[in-house]
């Protein structure tokens, strides 16, 4: 029996359609490998729904996300539209739609293919091997919080405000999701947080403890200061599996994580919501990067980032752990066979256009599936 998925595509600006082109044509590949059939629907996002609906993100586009199974996104942005009122900005319609399918987890991936090892700022030892996940609450934290702004003085001076707030709700349902990661993974989470010197992290650390208490207990949870998080990464990464924190933190330590493991080109990130009536968790699937204007056209981007963005869709909205292995496996081993795009190329490497890179993944990937 074929079950299917409806997938909404929003390719955006700039690379987004060249890498998004690359995505499709794999979709279509694990459709011919599975028995699973894609309900693919495309529409805009950015700058390019602002020039289509006159804003960023459509109602109707809204809508048909939150009717599909997942959100594949391209990425938007561009010189294009620098002028635009600042509600109109392609990045608005990225914001809005996080916001409207209340993506409160963000999951990025630090993983060190074999064949990149040497593109690590670390010695080889410390990244080989390498696999991290971290989980960022998306939602909450001092990026949203009140009060906020830049007020003037008495004195003729001037005070910025942002305000970090968490409540049990919001903690406890980011420290889940990482918990049920580390059940499929080696069983092991991290929790981040300042306790020491903030009232809203010994919140976070007692929140993250009950969930472990009450709900995983069969998993190992430790705790540790954001900032000793930031010297563990470059020190020792292999000792992390799941690593849980907060908006602020996890902006920055997976930023950190993601460059252990090579260039841009190749960053995944999923981000997960609540399970809906349906038993579906609303999802969204994108690129790290964004639309590099600077080689947009040309035909040179890298796909691998949204090609591994689909892997984390097959694996995290679908359960298709298979196929999302076997993806996974294929961009490794195009690349140890010296296959690069432009971003990676080096001395002895077979240079690959965006298009050249994504027939060769689907080569690969029809020969082990
Ligand atoms: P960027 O990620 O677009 O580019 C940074 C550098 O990395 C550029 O030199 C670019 O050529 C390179 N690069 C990025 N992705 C690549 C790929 N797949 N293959 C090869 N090289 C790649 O960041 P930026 O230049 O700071 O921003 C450009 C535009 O993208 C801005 O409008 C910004 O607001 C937007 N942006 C969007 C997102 C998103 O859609 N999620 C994220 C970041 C930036």
């Amino acid at each position: 029996m074929t079950t299917s998925y409806k997938l909404l595509v929003l390719p955006g600006d700039g690379i987004g359609p060249e890498v998004m082109s690359e995505v499709l044509k794999v979709a279509s590949c694990i459709e011919d490998l599975s028995s699973v059939n894609f309900e693919i629907e495309q529409d805009e996002i950015g700058g390019a729904a602002y020039d289509k609906y006159g804003t960023p993100l459509s109602e109707e586009t809204l809508k048909k996300a939150k009717n599909s199974h997942a959100v594949l996104l391209g990425a938007v942005g561009g010189s294009k539209w620098d002028n635009l009122d600042f509600s109109l900005k392609p990045e608005q319609g990225l914001l809005r739609i996080r916001k409207e399918l209340d993506l409160y987890a963000n999951l990025r991936p630090a993983l060190c293919f074999e064949s990149m090892v040497g593109a690590s700022s670390l010695k080889p030892e410390l990244v080989s091997g390498l696999d991290i996940m971290i989980v960022r609450e998306l939602t909450g934290g001092v990026y949203f919080g009140e009060p906020r702004g830049i007020k003037e003085l008495s004195d003729g001076t001037r005070q910025g405000t942002n305000t970090q707030t968490y409540n049990t709700n919001e903690i406890r349902r980011v420290a889940r999701i990482a918990f049920e990661l580390a059940q499929k993974r080696n069983k092991k989470v991290t929790s981040c947080e300042k306790s020491n010197v903030m009232e809203s992290g010994i919140l976070w650390r007692e929140e993250v403890e009950h969930v472990h208490q009450n709900e995983f207990k069969d998993l190992e949870l430790s705790h540790m200061y954001a900032d000793n998080c930031a010297m563990q990464l470059v020190r020792n990464p292999k000792q992390f599996d799941v690593i849980v924190t907060d908006n602020l933190f996890g902006d920055i330590l997976s930023d950190e994580a993601a460059m252990l493991t090579g260039s841009l080109g190749m960053l995944p990130s999923a981000s997960l919501g609540a399970i809906d009536e349906n038993n579906f968790r609303k999802s969204l699937y994108e690129p790290v990067h964004g639309s590099a204007p600077d080689i947009s056209g040309q035909g040179i981007a890298n796909p691998i980032a949204s090609i591994l963005s689909f892997a984390m869709c097959l694996k995290y909205s679908f359960g298709m752990d298979h196929e999302s292995d076997l993806i996974n496996n294929s961009v490794n081993k195009v690349l140890s066979e010296g296959f690069k795009t432009a971003d990676l190329i080096g001395d002895d490497d077979k240079n690959l256009s965006t298009e050249e890179m994504g027939n060769q993944i689907i080569k690969v990937i029809k020969g082990l599936g």
